[in-house]
């Protein structure tokens, strides 16, 4: 069998194309974590889950991944957005905010949102980074570094810190066409630090001794700045070159930008071969803003009630490079469809601890050959610049193909099961439930209604519009309705609600 390509999107060549790696089958990939000073947002995971998926889909392939996705618990300024250096720290703001009252100090503010930060990753069902650094950890990685750009001439000091002079690097501007000439345009606006030779130099190095976490380094108490740590902690865990780097389309530019002309003045290597950036989403057709109330934290909507995986297969829903619109009503969609995938686990479970159902025939073959083929058409699509709505799909009509049967047989289950173990491990939407046994009973996730899984109902509805017995599809819809199951048809079928109380 030919080898498959897995083939993203390099932002820097704007093209898609193969994801080649130094070392054959091993994949070193750096990706861009939080900044703990608040919640993550939905925004957020969907780009740590892009990253996921990158994993997923390399290990499908047999690839060995050493994935490395970092921490940032300091020197994220508020102003590093617009390559500025200024403003305040991200995480001291945060103590001084109403919420941050509840710390007795910013350390305690850091390990706080780290550990939320860890439990929404959990329950999201992202899979585990080799590393997970944090800036805290690695400052003096960052010193060396920066003593060396100094060294070599790429960066200077002022009064207030350790500055890189983008001038020293003539390809700066590479990944986001953002090159010297373009910035000193765009950043005429700007406030001009008078420390700074030009506005677009940014900071490896905050002197600060007033600052609530600073460390002693060759300029006097400070910080390190926050492009510093990504550089410093890719190439401690990775070395001087790595395969692909992610992050939000936000940290495109200024952060990756000036992590590269760090690195390479560091090195004289190439940093990176493969760039790869989220875009951002929209809640219900608006940008997610706070004031708005459109702002949803991930730990919200699962106090809200929604199922986690259900979250995690909306948001990965619509591909990481195409504008995103999250709703309600397509989280709700998400939640009858991940129902699909634990129904088939419980009927596969049930099935193959049951009593021997006789000899499969035929019908195994034909059983096995149609989810082999799916499986391998939604990693297809996933090599295909993860493209998840078409995996999605494919994995999803596996569920109809097993659904089907009205019983399984135990080779069937086997069959099943294997179907539902690598659609969980590629996607991460079809978890085993925690507890199989629950099969066909009324307290099962998966409703029963008149004694009959919902899915049987669907079935019905679907045979009796295409028979074109309007009046019996109305009936099922109405019966179900009255039970509080909302029916909605999609392209790729129907998927049902239940209304909250
Ligand atoms: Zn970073």
């Amino acid at each position: 069998m030919p080898e498959r390509a897995f083939k993203l999107y390099d932002t820097q060549s704007r093209q898609v194309k193969a994801l080649q790696t130094m070392e054959p089958g091993h994949l070193r990939f750096y990706s861009c974590g939080p900044t703990v000073y608040s919640y993550a947002h939905i925004g957020n995971f969907r780009s740590f889950l892009a990253a996921d998926l990158v994993v997923r889909t390399a290990k499908a392939l047999g690839w060995r991944v050493s994935w490395v996705t970092n921490i940032t618990d300091v020197g994220h300024l508020t102003q590093d957005d617009v390559a500025d250096a200024g403003g305040e720290d991200r995480m001291e703001k945060a103590l001084h905010s109403k919420e941050g009252e509840q710390f007795a100090n910013v350390w305690d503010l850091a390990e706080y949102y780290t550990t939320c930060y860890l439990e929404d990753w959990e329950r999201l069902n992202l899979s585990r980074p080799e590393v997970r650094p944090r800036a805290t950890q690695h400052v003096r990685e960052q010193i060396v570094m920066t003593e060396e750009l100094v060294a070599n001439g790429h960066a200077y000091e002022t009064p207030t810190g350790v500055y890189f002079n983008v001038d020293s690097k003539p390809d700066y501007g590479k990944l986001s066409g953002n090159t010297r000439d373009k910035l000193k345009e765009a950043v005429r606006d700007v406030v001009m630090d008078d420390n700074k030779r030009q506005q677009a130099d940014f900071a490896l190095w905050k002197k600060d001794d007033k600052h609530l976490m600073q460390w002693f380094s060759p300029w006097g108490w400070g910080f390190p700045g926050w492009h510093i740590e990504c550089s410093a902690m890719a190439r401690a865990y990775l070395g001087d070159t790595i395969d692909l780097h992610s992050g939000g389309e936000d940290n495109m530019f200024p952060h990756h930008e000036c992590e590269i002309a760090q690195s390479e003045s560091f090195t004289g290597k190439p940093f990176c071969n493969h760039w790869m950036h989220v875009r951002f989403l929209q809640v219900e057709g608006e940008k997610m803003a706070k004031r708005t109330g459109n702002f949803y934290t991930v730990r919200d909507l699962i106090e809200e009630g929604y199922d986690p995986i259900a979250l995690r297969y909306a948001l990965m829903s619509v591909p990481y490079g195409k504008p995103f619109n999250f709703t309600l009503q397509g989280l709700r969609d998400a939640m009858g469809n991940v129902e699909r995938f634990r129904e088939c686990w419980r009927r596969a479970e049930a099935a193959a601890e049951g009593p021997s159902t006789g000899i499969d025939g035929e019908g195994i073959d034909a059983f096995r050959a149609q989810l082999e083929r799916l499986y391998d058409e939604s990693l297809d699509a996933m090599c295909d610049d993860l493209n998840t709505s078409v995996g999605i799909a494919k994995a999803l009509e596996g569920t109809k193909v097993i659904l089907r049967e009205s019983q399984l047989s135990q080779g069937q289950a086997l069959v099943a099961s294997r179907f539902l173990s690598q659609v969980e491990a590629l996607l991460g939407i079809a978890p085993k439930p925690v507890d199989p046994q629950a099969s066909g009973s009324q307290t099962s996730a998966y409703p029963v209604i008149d004694g009959r899984p919902i899915e049987v109902w669907i079935e019905e509805r679907a045979q009796a519009k295409k028979s074109k017995d309007f009046a019996a599809a109305d009936a099922i819809r109405k019966r179900l309705s009255d039970e509080g199951f909302e029916l909605r048809d999609t392209p790729d079928g129907t998927s049902w609600t239940k209304s909250v109380p």
